[in-house]
């Protein structure tokens, strides 16, 4: 069998016609592509605006200093994610606080959050990031209550999540990252995320000063609406009003992510196939303790399982050319982050995920042959 990884794209010759496309045209960058892929996406996601970045930690970035995030401004977020939803609260100059998982939904733990809050005088944190880890959708309705309480932002880490969606209190469906109760969400166009550019990004709102904020940083902080230029030298005239980075997604990018896209809800649906698929058939194994099963409103971008005996099971999977994996190393044992004084048993939920946790093999190009293979592997080993 050749190599089955955890996670991978999966190109269209449609997909390639569009970025050939783009190539033989005027615009490698700074095109139309960018802004139909930004208007495709937000249409997909049900948000008002979408802004298009160079790639997902690129866009926390930009949503940490729109925000206003400024030296010792503390912000919560979760130890089970990618570096990068916290490293963006370091690039400012805040202070990162970790708080607790939920063991059942692996998801940032909002009665810790509140215990954070509560222990401190209001004002000392300035915002929450919470994290769709694993494709599971948080309940955003209950953070944004919380967060109002407390005068917080919330910025949605949605990576995981295109097209995942969660049921409010009054049955209302919200998709994830629409805008409803974040601030500002983010996505990834990562190739193993459920969308491919190469590396991509984009950033999520209904918040219309926050969108234009946000253009002006990703091109340098150069005002893109002449009008509220302050002076004007003559036709060549810019103006740079802040500063801000270059973080632009380029036209090529564009047009694979926007080809990709309509493929999304297809996508999303073999994924929930497969899902379904291990769920069935773990769900009666001892050597389990616990497994991600068949959930409403979850994008799967992972689908993780709690096994006994994790670390032998990784070594013979890979021996056999599964290369499942594990998500993630909690943030906070990073070395890095070891210097600010986190350090082993600060988060016990976390830490004994990660002890049995692993990502068994799940994207759209994946094979019933290939996953009976992974599945036959596991009976095997145990
Ligand atoms: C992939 C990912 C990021 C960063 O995205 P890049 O495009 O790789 O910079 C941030 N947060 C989470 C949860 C991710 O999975």
């Amino acid at each position: 069998m050749k190599i089955i990884p955890y996670g991978r794209q999966y190109i269209s010759e449609e997909d390639i016609n569009e970025v050939v496309n783009v190539l033989k045209s005027d615009w490698l960058t700074q095109g139309p592509k960018i802004a139909e892929f930004e208007k495709a996406f937000a249409n997909y996601i049900g948000s008002k605006y979408a802004v298009a970045v160079s790639n997902g930690t690129a866009a926390l970035h930009l949503s940490a200093l729109a925000l206003n995030i400024n030296s010792g401004d503390k912000v919560i977020t979760t130890p089970i994610t990618f570096a990068a939803s916290a490293n963006c609260v370091l690039y400012c100059g805040g202070e990162v606080v970790f708080a607790d998982i939920d063991p059942e939904t692996y998801l940032l733990d909002i009665k810790k959050v509140r215990e954070l809050l509560d222990s401190s005088p209001k004002g000392t944190y300035k915002g929450i990031i919470p994290v769709d880890f694993a494709g599971r959708p948080v309940n955003l309705e209950a953070f944004r209550k919380l967060a109002d309480e407390f005068d917080c932002w919330i910025i949605e880490d949605a990576c995981h999540a295109p097209g995942g969606y969660f049921i409010d209190s009054k049955g209302i469906r919200h998709n994830c990252g629409n805008g409803d109760f974040a601030d500002l969400a983010i996505f990834s166009f990562h190739p193993v995320k459920h969308i491919a550019a190469g590396e991509g990004g984009m950033i999520t709102t209904n918040n219309e000063i926050l969108y234009h904020k946000l253009r002006n940083l990703r091109t340098h902080g150069i005002q893109q609406n002449p009008e509220l230029r302050q002076f004007n030298h003559g036709l060549w005239y810019y103006e740079m009003q802040e500063l801000g980075f270059n973080y632009r997604l380029t036209d090529i990018q564009a047009a694979l992510g926007k080809s990709q896209l309509k493929r999304a809800n297809s996508g999303l649906e073999k994924r929930r196939e497969i899902a379904a698929i291990y769920d069935k058939n773990f769900s009666d194994k001892s050597y389990i303790i616990k497994q991600t099963g068949v959930i409403p409103g979850h994008a799967y971008h992972l689908y993780v399982v709690e096994f006994k005996n994790r670390k032998s099971l990784y070594k013979y999977l890979r021996e056999k050319n599964v290369f499942a994996q594990v998500h993630y190393i909690p943030t906070h044992l990073m070395p890095y982050y070891r210097k600010f004084g986190w350090k082993e048993g600060d988060m016990p939920n976390a830490e004994k995920y990660y002890k049995h946790c692993l990502s068994l093999p799940i994207y759209p190009t994946l094979t019933d042959e290939e996953q009976n293979y992974v599945i036959e592997k596991i009976f095997v080993f145990y």
